[in-house]
Formats: C-alpha cells, structure tokens, sequence
C-alpha cells in the first residue's frame, strides 16, 4: 500500500477544476484568501449530491439515526467544558528570516523549508476563530466558530431522548460549516479554515462499544466504495495509544491516496463517555439514559464517524480523473458514480437549426424537472462529448434531424461510449434506470423489442 502512486497530480486537478467551475479560490479579485475556496456551478451540485448520499445512508435508511442541525455558535462555555479551549492548541513557530509560520509537528529539520531560516521557540496557538457577540466587544462577549460539529449533538442529546423516546443504540447526525485557524493550510481544498463536516454520534450502551467501532468503520469504508473509489486507494489506519485524542478509547483513520501522498478521510472514534459527563458536569444537567430493560441509569458511550465533505469532494474527483488517449488527442474523464455525477444527462441538438432546437429543447424540458441536465448546442458535437466527460456527465443525448422523423433520441454513455437509440417517449425511463444501474428491457409501441440495455451494476 505505502509505495503506490497517486493516480493523478494535484495540478490536474486544481487546473480543471478552476477552469469548468467547480472551485475557485476564495475573494479571488482581491489576491485571495488563504484556506477559503468557494465552490462554482457544478462544484455546488458535487458538494449537495456527496452530502445528500451521505445523509440518505447515514438518516433516510435507517430507523435508528435522527438529523440535526444546530448553531455554529455556541456557548461559550461548551468549549471549556469538551476541553478545546484547552487543547485544541498546535505548537507554532516562525522562521525568523521570511516569517513563515509551521505547525512545530509538520517539520522535519530545525530550519525553514522555504529559505532556510532560523526558527522561533514554539509557542501554542488556539486553532479557534474568536469573535465577539452583541454590541461589545470585551471578554466577556466573546464567542467561538466550532470547530467541529459534533458538540451540537452532544448538548442536544437529553433534547432527542425526550422528543423522539429513541432507544439506544441510536444516533444524531449533522452537516455543517466548521472553521480551523489552522497553521498550514494547503493541497487545495484538502486543509481549509473553513471547511464542512459531516458528522454522527451514535449512543450505544457501555461494553457493546468496540462491537459497534468496527461496525463503523466497516459501514463508512464500504460506503466510499459504493460511490466509486478504488478499494486499492483506502486503507486504514489505527492510532496508537500515544497519538490518541483526550477523549478517545480508539480511533481509526479511513486514508486516502490523496496527489499529496496518503492521508486522513475520515476519522472514526470511540469518544467514551467523555462528552457527556464533560457536559452533565459543565451543565449541572444530568446527561445519562434511563435503561427500561435492565432499569438502570447509565451514560452512553459514543463512536463517531466524522468526515470532511470538501474533503471527500477532492477525493472524489481524483479518483474519478482518467486521461485516456483519443485518436491523436488526449480524453479527459471523470468516471463520477451517476449519483455524484453534477450533471446527469446533457442534450445535444446536433444542430442550431430552429426546428432541431425546438424539439431539443422540448426534450429537455421534459427531463429538467426529474433529473440535473445541461443543453448544449455550441460548437462541434466531439467537442461537446469531450465538454462533459470532462464534468462526468454520464449520459449525453443526441437529438439529430432523423429524430424529428422517428421520435427517437441517440443516448451516449461516458464510460464505454457505447450509443443507443431509444424513443424519446422512452427516454426519462431509461436514464432513470440507467442512473440506477438497473437492467432495463425497453419495448417500443407496436411490440417489436429493440434493444435490452444492461445498467452499469452499482458496485
Ligand atoms: P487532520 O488530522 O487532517 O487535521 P483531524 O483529525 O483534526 O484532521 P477531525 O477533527 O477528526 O480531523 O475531523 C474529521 C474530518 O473533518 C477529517 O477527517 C476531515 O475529513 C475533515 N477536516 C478536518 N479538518 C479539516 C480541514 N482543516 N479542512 C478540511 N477538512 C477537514
């Protein structure tokens, strides 16, 4: 596993992601700002779509985790009480010459990568953006960006036990903005100041906790699988007693072969009942459960699968990218699963031509409901294949002058390249099927079976 090579440079990725937009750097006009990025047209739809997968497996299909979505800022004293305030400090140094900063743990040497510098002696620095609220600004109104998403959930635990009577094991899940101060941001969109987590804490009863662990961590690694990632690109990674956080029993990186070399994609941990007894104690309200088998009252342990979604996004679109050679050109693909995928299907009127475009654009508007799809009529049709496979449009539908006579449409898969022709009465079925990797038997009016289509099978 530690000697394989990434599949693609950061470069690439960067490069096409800037110039087909999904993502540019942020306040751009003004010179940038460094960890901020905002995201374009079609790195929205990526993001909402790698959420959306998320949330639809981790809350819609299953009984036993409720969402959530609580305020970015909080108490502050929810910050002394989950111990940030005190440990969410990296040592930081400055090279005395250039005046670059380093998180003291990420060097190798005692002098500056960049010029060879001298450093300062290291001295802590909270990674938590500080502000203030109401109108003054003193200590006594200052407030924190979380850092994390996870302590909404943990001080709203006695409020789902009471509105929705779950019984353990359950879990809350939450998507949302979280903010680092960190010291070296970097590799894109990898390490940001303000990023977004998605993550869940689930409630389980004390001793059936390691049990649960690695059923997380199963659940998690098999679900980058089934949106697409190699398996030869993830692997795991345990923390050794040493590199631990405060409230952790165990933990277990999901890794990535992220351009930069393999690094963290998701974190799964056993936090204990750390969080809750911090909070019943910081509170002076009681956080435990009542047991109605065994009537006893005890605190929950908690395991907790926490993921970067911009994170993710990056390790999405990397390990979609493939160059493949083209005749004499060079075909840029990015094979995403069709549920990621921004745009679904595009339509393509092979030309401008008024009566080819007003029946395109029926087409269009009958699918622009039901499914994310794009028309494009600008330049030659190679050129706009190449256009999408380039955004990891799945499917492209051509709509040529025959179409006017046969009501049917020419639908072009972006992996195999394989075309078929199928009515345009027929078309949304088939894509939808097709979207879903279903095997599909399309029968035109008058009986005669024209084509039986197999869906790429979900993995
Ligand atoms: P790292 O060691 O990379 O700083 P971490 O262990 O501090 O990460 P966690 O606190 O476990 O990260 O956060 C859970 C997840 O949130 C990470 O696995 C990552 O996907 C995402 N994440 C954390 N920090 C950042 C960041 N600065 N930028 C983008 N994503 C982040």
């Amino acid at each position: 596993m530690a000697e394989q090579i990434p599949t693609v440079e950061m470069d690439k990725i960067v490069s096409l992601a800037r110039r087909r937009g999904f993502i540019y750097p942020g306040s751009e006009i003004y010179g940038g700002i460094s960890g901020c990025w905002d995201y374009g047209p079609l790195g929205v739809e990526l993001k909402r779509n790698i959420r959306q997968a998320w949330w639809q497996s981790m809350v819609r299909e299953r009984d036993d985790i409720v969402g959530i979505e609580t305020s970015i800022l909080m108490h502050p004293q929810v910050w002394v009480t989950s111990g940030h305030i005190e440990r969410m400090v990296d040592p930081l140094v400055e090279c005395k010459n250039c005046h670059l900063r380093y998180k003291a743990d990420d060097l190798q040497g005692n002098r500056c990568p960049s010029c060879g510098g001298e450093f300062t002696e290291a001295r802590m620095f909270n990674v938590m953006f500080k502000t203030f609220i109401g109108p003054v600004e003193d200590s006594a109104s200052v407030v924190y960006l979380r850092p994390e998403t996870a302590q909404g959930m943990f001080v709203n635990f006695d409020n789902i036990v009471q509105s929705t009577r779950k019984k353990l094991p359950f879990g809350i899940a939450q998507q949302g903005k979280s903010f680092r101060n960190e010291i070296t941001t970097g590799n894109f969109i990898f390490r940001s100041r303000e990023f977004e987590q998605m993550e869940m804490e689930f409630f389980v009863k004390p001793g059936t906790d390691e049990q649960w662990f690695e059923h997380w961590v199963q659940e998690r690694f098999n679900w980058f699988v089934k949106l697409g990632i190699k398996r030869e690109h993830l692997g795991l990674n345990e923390h050794s007693k040493e590199k631990l956080a405060h409230y952790a029993k165990r933990c277990i990186d999901i890794t990535y072969l992220f351009p930069h070399g393999w690094a963290e994609l998701e974190g799964i941990a056993n936090r204990t009942d750390f969080d809750l007894k911090q909070h019943s104690q910081g509170s002076g309200k009681t956080l435990d459960y009542y047991d109605d088998e065994t009537k006893e009252h005890y605190t929950p342990y908690v395991i907790e699968p926490a993921v970067g979604v911009d994170r993710s996004l990056l390790a999405f679109m990397c390990d979609a990218y493939e160059e493949e050679p083209d005749k004499e050109e060079t075909r840029v693909v990015l094979h995403f699963h069709p549920a990621l995928a921004p745009i679904k299907a595009a339509i393509l009127p092979l030309s401008k031509k008024e009566n080819l475009s007003v029946f395109a654009k029926d087409v269009y508007k009958d699918l622009r409901p039901h499914l994310a799809v794009q028309y494009d009529d600008t330049q030659s049709i190679g050129r706009r294949y190449r256009r999408q496979d380039e955004v990891g449009t799945p499917f492209c539908v051509t709509v040529d002058f025959q179409s006017l006579e046969d009501k049917r449409v020419t639908i072009r898969e972006r992996d195999t390249m394989n075309q078929i022709r199928v009515p345009v009465a027929e078309l949304r079925r088939t894509l939808t099927a097709k979207l879903e990797g279903e095997d599909i038997l399309v029968l035109p009016p008058g009986g005669e079976v024209w084509k039986i289509e197999r869906g790429d099978k979900k993995q």
